[in-house]
């Protein structure tokens, strides 16, 4: 049987000044069906309301106006992610989510049914928030916690998280020239989970601690995750491909 695996794209790494990045976009699509013979892949992608901006500039202050943003952008978004994916004769499909949704065990198991029966027919999962019924107190709010949720729910080994920054250092890297790279952390310090949210740019809604808050949580459920760049991957298709740890940072227990 395939193992099955998470891999989460952020907004940097597949738009360029707020509009869909087409040469690195088809680079991911082509890493995504590569993996996808070897493994069951489930797709986590945020990306909705940057590709929303591109059609129309609303102001995305206002919370009403992210909202049409995302549902304008998503079926770009999807199409687009089908266009691409056509080359390699395989096509994706659909799921929105809300953080509710893995506090129920009927619809857990209900979008997990879904999800595995697209798997055994070669069809590649989209995963994304559902931004337009995500109520304040139930939204993610970013998607490295949805994709965790959805590795451990959907029961992925591991969550691979491809994003601008190319692993986890001791600082952060844009302020620090000094920083390190660390390649293996088996736990989080709490400390480190409830540090400011730093975030790239004005579509971003992640940084470097919602990762660690999926790490965490993904470390406290006997689950994995790799941090690694999205813009180059072979660190990504060495670890997952080939089995090596050539950069990237991975969370997991040492054994
Ligand atoms: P994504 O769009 O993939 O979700 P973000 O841009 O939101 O990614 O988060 C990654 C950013 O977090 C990095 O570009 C980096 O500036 C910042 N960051 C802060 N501290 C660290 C750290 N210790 N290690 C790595 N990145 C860090």
């Amino acid at each position: 049987m395939k193992k099955r695996i998470v891999i989460k794209v952020g907004t940097h790494v597949i738009t360029e000044g707020g509009k869909l990045c087409a040469p690195r976009f088809e680079k991911l699509v082509e890493f995504l069906s590569l993996i996808m013979e070897k493994y069951e892949v489930i797709l986590v992608s945020s990306g909705a309301v940057a590709t929303g901006f591109s059609k129309i500039q609303l102001d995305k202050k206002i919370l009403s106006n992210k909202q049409a943003l995302a549902a304008i952008g998503q079926p770009y978004l999807i199409q687009y992610y089908n266009e691409f994916l056509q080359k390699y004769k395989k096509f994706g499909a659909q799921i929105l989510l809300v953080s509710d949704d893995f506090d129920s065990r009927k619809r857990t198991k209900a979008a997990r049914d879904a999800v595995n029966t697209l798997l055994k027919n070669g069809i590649l999962p989209i995963i994304n928030e559902n931004d337009t019924t995500a109520v304040e107190e139930l939204v993610f709010g970013d998607n490295d916690q949805l994709s965790a949720h959805v590795t451990h729910f959907f029961d992925a080994e591991l969550l691979v998280i491809l994003s601008d920054i190319d692993g986890y250092y001791d600082t952060d890297p844009k302020e620090d020239k000094n920083a390190k790279l660390i390649l293996h952390v088996d736990a989080i310090d709490e400390s480190r989970l409830c540090k400011n949210i730093n975030t790239g740019s004005e579509f971003g809604t992640g940084g470097i601690v919602t990762k660690l808050k999926a790490a965490d949580f993904l470390l406290k459920n006997g689950r994995s995750m790799f941090l690694a760049s999205g813009f180059d991957l072979s660190d990504a298709k060495n670890f997952i491909l080939e089995g090596k740890h050539s950069g990237g940072t991975l969370f997991a227990s040492r054994k």
